[in-house]
């Protein structure tokens, strides 16, 4: 699953390689697939394609929005897409979502695991977009201040019971982060995932604010997880303290085995010791 450090790389690995490069064709939805997402039919796809020249790409939390001609957005990410740019159509895959072929003879694939955007906006529909349009500064920047954060618990109503997972990777959301960073920033933090957010003390929001820059920052500068892949189909080199391998295996910290919950539509890893139970 692309979070903020992967689209940040695949981001500027596209600018670098795509800017400037002019669509012969493209292809929308060869490949069936339920949890693919489209905006439009695979016929408008093509006539707006055609032709268009890539603009800059940049990351919006973990998505990529990649301009095309003066007033086009395509939308990747937040999801399972596979990426990939091609110097020749040997190294095709099989199945895509999207195949762009550039008229230099190189090619751009999305291919969807699991579920995926491959949309395409006009500039003008961004803005209404509910994600897309989010004003949030990104977490990796200088503007997402530790007062950002205080403002978002400030928001919490106070019989507010959702749990601290809830609120990073749902509402009021740390943009860009889904479950596959949290396991490090909790632990970095030292907080249960099942703790209420109403209840994390000041201490803990300092700690919670120093581990989502660190790990978020680590993991881009790695070139993200070394379980996702890059524009050129390298795995990235940052490994996680937490994850699924790590369950009975003992704490970095303090050695004590590494739990496993399943919990808000996905696992969480925990070490019960450092990360204290509510
Ligand atoms: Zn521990």
């Amino acid at each position: 699953m692309i979070e903020l450090p992967e689209a940040t790389v695949i981001a500027r690995q596209m600018s670098d390689e795509l800017k400037g490069k002019t669509i012969e064709s493209s292809i929308r939805g060869s490949s069936p697939h339920k949890f693919a997402f489209y905006t439009r039919s695979p016929e408008e796809y093509e006539a707006i394609l055609k032709g268009k020249t890539m603009g800059l790409s940049k990351e919006h939390g973990s998505l990529i929005l990649a301009s095309v001609g003066p007033d086009h957005v395509l939308v990747f990410g937040g999801g399972g897409e596979r990426i990939l740019f091609h110097r020749s159509k040997d190294t095709l895959p099989q199945k895509h979502q999207l195949l762009l072929h550039f008229q230099d003879d190189t090619y751009l694939t999305v291919t969807v695991q699991g579920w995926g955007s491959v949309q395409l906006f006009h500039q003008s529909e961004i803005a209404a977009h509910p994600y897309v349009g989010k004003k949030a500064p990104s977490p990796l920047s200088d503007a997402f201040t530790f007062e950002c954060l205080q403002g978002l618990f400030g928001s919490l109503e106070e019989e507010d019971k959702r749990s601290i997972k809830y609120f990073v990777i749902s509402e009021p959301g740390i943009l860009g982060v889904g479950n596959g960073y949290l396991q490090d920033i909790l632990f970095r933090a030292k907080i249960h995932p099942r703790k209420r957010s109403i209840d994390i003390t000041e201490t803990e929001k300092r700690a919670l604010y120093k581990a989502i820059r660190t790990t978020l920052k680590q993991a881009a500068e790695s070139g993200g997880r070394d379980t996702e892949r890059d524009l050129y189909n390298n795995p990235g080199r940052y490994q996680r303290i937490l994850d699924s391998k790590k369950v009975d295996q003992p704490c970095p910290e303090c050695g004590t085995p590494i739990e496993k919950i399943q919990y808000l539509g996905g696992a969480s890893y925990f070490c019960p010791d450092c990360q204290k139970s509510p």
